[in-house]
């Protein structure tokens, strides 16, 4: 679904991603780990195709698309979401008209006639029960005076509505408590079907220790991928820290 070639790319001048290989495949789920200032975000930025973001060098390719060429927009159209680490706020539009929005232009760029009207608000009914989510929440300005853990809860739930085939998640359990934690988390369990894939980008194993067990972790370093592993590898590093996966990595290098 996903494949990224020896991508180097920089912000401002600055090189921050120094030949990442990594190929997603439809149906699998991937994790991304490694200390702040290591190109996380940067790469998020770049699947969506933010300008301010500059390709150097390598490839990425998206269902056999180069997506070098592609707008924000038309990758959305392709199925790609990205829940950024800051989401952006809109005051005076309601996350109902919103999501209304985004669901039917992708509808429409896919030559899928639009949702009615009953059909979305059933939709925005299932979706909410299972995220705890009250009606009220709906007509409020998108992510105007959102606390940390209804904004990401909001982030979940877009992406539950929009249905993509490739979600990235930056950063979506940074300053959760541990009941909004398990809320998202269980929104990620919910999303994950045999036809979609999901990137998962955190800071710290807990939101792992609630998502289906069955992920490829890489650690990013440096802008590189210096490692990577299933489960057992999150649990060394909750166990020993970056320190040691570096230290070990580079040990073993030489
Ligand atoms: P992470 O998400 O892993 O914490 P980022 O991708 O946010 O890392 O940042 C990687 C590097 O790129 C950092 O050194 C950061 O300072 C730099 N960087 C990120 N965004 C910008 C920006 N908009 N302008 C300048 N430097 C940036
Ligand atoms: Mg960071
Ligand atoms: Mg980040």
């Amino acid at each position: 679904m996903l494949n990224i070639e020896n991508l180097h790319a920089s912000i401002e001048n600055k090189k921050v991603l120094r030949g990442i290989n990594l190929k997603i495949n439809i149906g699998e789920s991937h994790v991304i780990m490694g200390p702040n200032g290591s190109g996380k975000s940067t790469l998020a930025s770049i699947i969506a195709g933010k300008k301010e973001y500059k390709i150097d060098k390598g490839n990425i390719d998206f269902l056999n698309q180069n997506l070098k060429n592609l707008s924000p927009e038309e990758r959305a159209y392709l199925g790609i979401f990205i829940s950024f680490q800051y989401p952006i706020e809109i005051p005076g539009v309601s996350i109902i008209n919103f999501i209304k929005t985004a669901v039917n232009s992708i509808r429409e760029a896919r030559n899928i006639k639009k949702m009615s009207s009953k059909d979305f608000l059933e939709k925005i009914k299932e979706k909410s029960s299972l995220l705890n989510i009250e009606k009220s929440f709906f007509y409020r300005s998108l992510n105007d005076g959102f606390s940390g853990g209804e904004k990401k809860r909001n982030e979940i739930f877009q992406m539950m509505m929009l249905d993509p085939l490739l979600s990235v998640l930056d950063e979506l359990d940074s300053g959760l408590d541990i009941d909004a934690l398990r809320i998202v988390a269980k929104g990620i369990n919910f999303f994950r079907k045999k036809n979609n894939s999901v990137l998962i980008i955190t800071h710290y194993k807990r939101l792992l220790d609630y998502i289906l067990s069955d992920y490829i972790i890489h650690i990013l370093y440096k802008g590189k991928i210096i490692q990577s592993g299933d489960k057992k590898l999150a649990e060394k590093l909750e166990e020993k820290g970056y320190d040691w996966i570096i230290k070990n990595k580079i040990q073993y290098k030489k």
